[in-house]
């Protein structure tokens, strides 16, 4: 039987519940059997501060009590610039061909995506499935993407890490944007300070 398999990549810087509700939305609307949280090492358009392992152990603390939600530290462990083309290349390859492999992004990528190295090639090897994000109209996405992607109906979530980052850095409380864990880690490390 086909395995239908999601790639939800992303910086993580943290994880927040925009993330989860999304991948849970997604898993449940696509009728994925797991979503595989992806952090990526060195994001080629980003800067993080925040080290990959700090990043892995967010979500490893986020994901850990979900059925079908996993972490992969495949990004952390390439060196260079973490290319989302390279990573869906070596999926293909190490998936049996029973696998369907779904990328999930929000709008806000698919409205940048002609910024990502080789999109063409990245929608040839995944079907795109995109989530919906306040300030991100699907109309913005280039039109040659947009009829190879496919945009699923999720909850429009103001939420963002940078966001988070700033609240943590004005010792603003981070209830409920995070999972409990995970706030519990970013006191505990000091990290957004
Ligand atoms: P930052 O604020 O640091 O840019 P972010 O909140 O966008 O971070 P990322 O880790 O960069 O989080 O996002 C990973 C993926 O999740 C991206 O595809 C992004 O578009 C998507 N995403 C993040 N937050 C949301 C949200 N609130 N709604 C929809 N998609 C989201």
């Amino acid at each position: 039987m086909t395995e239908r398999v999601g790639i939800f990549g992303g910086t993580f810087d943290p994880i927040h519940i925009g993330h989860l509700i999304i991948g849970q939305e997604i898993m449940l609307q696509c009728a994925l059997d797991r979503v595989v949280f992806m952090p990526s090492g060195d994001p080629p358009l980003k800067h993080t501060m925040t080290s990959a392992e700090d990043r892995a152990m967010m979500v490893s603390l986020a994901v850990r009590d979900y059925p079908g939600f996993e972490l992969s530290r495949f990004e952390l462990s390439r060196s260079g610039k973490s290319y989302t083309i390279d990573t869906l290349r070596h999926l293909r390859r190490n998936m049996g061909g029973d696998t369907k492999i779904f990328l999930i992004i929000g709008a806000d990528n698919a409205v940048e995506m002609g910024d990502w190295f080789d999109p063409t090639g990245v929608l040839n090897l995944a079907h795109v499935l995109v989530a919906e994000r306040p300030g991100f109209e699907r109309e913005r996405v280039d039109p040659a993407f947009k009829s190879r992607m496919q945009f699923v109906e999720t909850p429009l979530l103001d939420i963002s890490s940078t966001a988070i980052r700033e609240r943590v850095r004005t010792r603003r409380p981070i209830s409920f944007l995070v999972p409990d864990a995970v706030a519990d880690y970013i006191r505990t490390h000091g990290l957004y300070l």
